[in-house]
């Protein structure tokens, strides 16, 4: 099982987190297929928290972005945000988030480091990332 992202999709994430003073975050839209997920379209959401060390999407553009998506017929497959001078793995508080959000967690780095994981039961799992 793994994520199957974009290059540019995932450049594009990790330049907006490059720049960006506060956490990035949004959501990673696509499909489920043979146990992988494949990521068609990101989006971007604000972070209405506007911090260095937590996210919480702006709950209004999130509803619209899964509106809008499932118009298209594409699911969330994934969240992704950023972490600023910390490693791309889940926080406490992350933790909290993919118990509300099972779904591929992609955290990245202002360095362009990432990582994939998901919730199993109560223990993190690392997934592997394919860049295409
Ligand atoms: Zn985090």
């Amino acid at each position: 099982m793994g994520l199957i992202i974009r290059q540019e999709d995932l450049k594009a994430i990790i330049k907006m987190a490059e720049k960006s003073a506060v956490e990035v975050c949004g959501f990673l839209f696509g499909r489920g297929e043979g146990g992988n997920f494949i990521v068609e379209e990101v989006r971007f959401v604000p972070n209405r928290l506007n911090s260095p060390t937590a996210f919480e999407m702006e709950p209004v553009e999130m509803l619209q972005a899964i509106d809008e998506a499932e118009e298209r017929g594409l699911e969330v497959v994934g969240i992704f945000h950023s972490h600023l001078k910390c490693p791309p793995v889940p926080s406490g508080r992350d933790l909290k988030g993919m118990r509300l959000w099972p779904v591929v967690w992609l955290i990245v780095d202002e360095k362009g480091n990432y990582g994939a994981f998901v919730l199993e039961g109560d223990r993190i799992r690392e997934v592997g990332v394919e860049v295409v």
